[in-house]
C-alpha cells in the first residue's frame, strides 16, 4: 500500500481523544505542537498504534499524578514526535531490553511486552525512521523521528 500524506498533529489528536477517559484527573496533558510542520508520508493507522503504545506506557509509568507532554518538531529532514512523562524513569539495567519482544516489567496480565517491539518495527522498518529514548529518574522521553519526504522513506 502507498504512503498516505498526513498531518501528524491530526494523528496525535485522534489518538489522544481515545485516551481522554483514561487520563487521570491528576495527570496534566501538555501539547507542544509545531504547527508549521509539513505533512509526512505515513501509514496513519500504524503510526496511531505507535502513539497509543507510547502514551499507554507513559500513563502506566505515572499512575495518578504527573505530566504527559506530546511535542512535535523538526530536526533537519526529519519530523520529531516526543512523548514525555514524569514517571520514575527506566532503570539502567532495564533500558537495554525494552525493545525486545515480550520484555515487560509489568505484572502478569497487565503487560504483553510487545508495545515497544511493535512500535520499533512500525517506525524503523515501515517508515525508515528511528525511535529513541532518554530517561532519568523522574522523566522519560520517547522520540520518534520520521523522514519528511517519501524519497528517504
Ligand atoms: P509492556 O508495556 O507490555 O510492558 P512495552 O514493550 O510497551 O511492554 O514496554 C516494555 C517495558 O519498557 C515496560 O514493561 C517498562 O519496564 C519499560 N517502559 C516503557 N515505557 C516506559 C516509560 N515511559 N517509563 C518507564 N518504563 C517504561
Ligand atoms: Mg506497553
Amino acid at each position: 500500500a502507498p504512503f498516505q500524506v498526513v498531518d501528524v498533529h491530526d494523528l496525535l489528536d485522534a489518538t489522544l481523544v481515545m485516551f481522554k477517559a483514561k487520563i487521570p484527573a491528576g495527570v496534566k496533558l501538555v501539547k507542544e505542537y509545531d504547527r508549521n510542520l509539513p505533512p509526512v508520508p505515513a501509514y496513519a493507522a500504524e503510526l496511531n498504534q505507535v502513539w497509543t503504545n507510547l502514551i499507554d506506557n507513559a500513563l502506566a509509568a505515572m499512575g495518578e499524578k504527573g505530566t504527559l507532554t506530546v511535542r512535535t518538531g523538526r530536526s533537519d529532514d526529519l519530523l520529531t514526535v516526543e512523548i514525555a512523562d514524569t514517571g520514575p524513569g527506566i532503570p539502567r539495567e532495564v533500558r537495554p531490553r525494552i525493545f525486545e519482544p515480550f520484555f515487560t516489567t509489568k505484572a502478569v496480565g497487565s503487560g504483553t511486552g510487545l508495545g515497544l517491539d511493535i512500535s520499533y518495527r512500525i517506525v524503523v522498518h515501515k517508515h525508515h525512521g528511528d525511535i529513541r529514548v532518554e530517561s532519568v529518574p523522574g522523566s522519560t522521553t520517547f522520540r520518534v523521528l520520521l523522514p519528511l519526504t517519501a524519497e528517504t522513506a
